[in-house]
């Protein structure tokens, strides 16, 4: 049978391993093949698809606290539908549409609910028949350089029957996922209060809080879709918040969802640490410079066209890999890493959003950003940034544009801004580009 994909084939093939198979990890692993990479991807689940995989399962715990708790790892709720429009979330050559012969399950809406982006990743994973890399129920539990000198990795993992394995690899590419570890703000006195406390990772359905007094705190998307979500049950729901839609991406005491990046299984004798959600040192969000190119890690940054940069992230990591594109060296790349920091601290921006990219045209939130609006990293700068290194096409035209409309519908559209929008003329544009891809 002859490959969907272009194969590049270089002379430099590596033995690449993938952690896990979400949105990131599927295009990451192939990307890498691609490039002509063999890969072993990782899964610790059953399926892939990562956070959209909906379960009815929560954690024991709550507020997800407890050390060693059997994780749940989606944190979707049953009534999510998307807060962007689907056009701008596929990848670049794989619209996320609805195709013919998709049949009658499928949520055709322009925002649709979680198990449509679910359908749309596992349609991904067939057409370019990833799952014949991946390893499903295997979890990694170890990742470490394997010596000092050959600079390859050594895996260790555990399947479901509670088989582990340890093999060897060229490089290791970690796609985890940000959104399993809730972030829980301290909040003075609140282990005195008497109530149930649950962080929003842990939320489902609104009926547990049916005729209670429930306090949502927080009001991003998800704190906003809850709390709707919990009304139409619960006695009465109050919502606290120090922040308005507008400015609530300066950082506030609140409890919401956001990233949180945990790395248990990565063992690097100190060179990568996690301070208050900045993974670093991090040469451009993806390299360690130290440990370049072996280890690098897809989809860090957040709030921004998520599909897109786990499919540019992923094709300068294979290139990397295979030789056609350079790093700097290791002392240039941490000479970057430490003026990106330096800039962040004057600017007085907290560690946590070191991965926050950042995109003042597309993106009013960051119209509060101080001082002056000035920008640190902006989406498109960054994208066009890697696409150069790599020689790939940068983000498309229309998808900045669609974002940042869509942006603006989120934030200032009201309640039903997944059902009301005005930006039909855009919509056929992009249509047509999405009908040149299957000519
Ligand atoms: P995940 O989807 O979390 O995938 C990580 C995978 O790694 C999982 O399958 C997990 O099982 C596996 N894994 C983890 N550890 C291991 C291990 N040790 N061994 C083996 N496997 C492992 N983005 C949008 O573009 N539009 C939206 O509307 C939108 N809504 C969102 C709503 C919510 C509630 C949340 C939390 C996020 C939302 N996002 C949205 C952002 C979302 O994070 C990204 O779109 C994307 O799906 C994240 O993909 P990922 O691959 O990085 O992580």
């Amino acid at each position: 049978m002859t490959q969907p994909w272009p194969s590049l084939i270089t002379s430099r093939a590596r033995h690449v391993a993938v952690i896990g198979l979400g949105a990131a990890g599927l295009v990451a692993a192939r990307e890498l093949r691609r490039e002509g990479h063999t890969v072993i991807a990782f899964e610790r689940e059953k399926q892939v698809g990562g956070l959209w995989v909906y379960t009815d399962r929560v954690e024991h715990d709550s507020l997800s606290l407890i050390p060693g708790r059997t994780i749940s790892h989606s944190s979707v709720y049953q009534s999510l539908r998307t807060n962007l429009p689907r056009e701008c979330m596929g990848y670049s050559d794989f619209p996320f549409v609805i195709r013919p012969g998709d049949g009658e399950s499928r949520d055709p809406r322009r925002y649709p609910d979680h198990r449509e982006v679910m359908m749309y990743l596992q349609d991904f994973a067939r057409e370019f028949e990833i799952e014949e890399m991946i390893r499903f129920e295997t979890e990694v539990f170890r990742v470490e350089p394997a010596t000092e000198s050959d600079r390859k990795w050594r895996i260790e993992s555990r399947n479901s029957r509670g088989v582990s394995g340890e093999e060897i690899f060229d490089a290791v590419v970690v796609c985890n996922g940000h959104f399993t570890e809730p972030r829980i703000a301290d909040i003075p006195g609140i282990d005195s209060w008497p109530g149930k406390q649950i962080h929003s990772h842990n939320y489902r359905i609104p009926d547990p809080f049916k005729d209670q007094v429930v306090i949502v705190i927080g009001t991003q998307s998800s704190g906003n879709d809850i709390s709707k979500d919990i009304a139409t049950l619960a006695k009465q729901v109050h919502i606290s918040s120090k922040a308005v839609a507008s400015d609530s991406y300066v950082e506030r005491n609140n409890l919401r969802i956001h990233p949180t990046y945990h790395f248990p299984f990565l063992e690097t004798g100190g060179y990568v640490t996690v301070e208050d959600n900045r993974v670093g040192p991090l040469y451009k969000h993806v390299f360690p410079p130290g440990l370049a190119p072996g280890l690098s890690f897809i989809g860090l940054p957040f709030k921004g066209i998520q599909g897109f940069l786990f499919e540019i992230q992923s094709k300068w990591v294979a290139s990397v890999l295979s030789g056609r594109v350079k790093l700097p060296s290791e002392d240039k790349m941490m000479e970057d890493v430490m003026a990106f920091y330096a800039k962040l601290e004057a600017m007085g921006i907290p560690k946590r959003y070191t991965h926050f990219l950042s995109d003042p045209r597309g993106n009013p939130m960051l119209w509060k950003f101080e001082p002056q609006d000035e920008v640190v990293v902006s989406q498109s700068d960054y994208f066009n940034w890697i696409a150069e290194q790599c020689g790939c096409p940068s983000i498309e035209r229309w998808r900045e544009r669609q974002y940042s409309v869509a942006v603006k519908n989120l934030i200032f559209g009201g309640d039903g801004y997944r059902d009301r929008w005005d930006d039909d003329q855009l919509i056929e544009e992009v249509y047509r580009e999405f009908a040149k891809l299957t000519v």
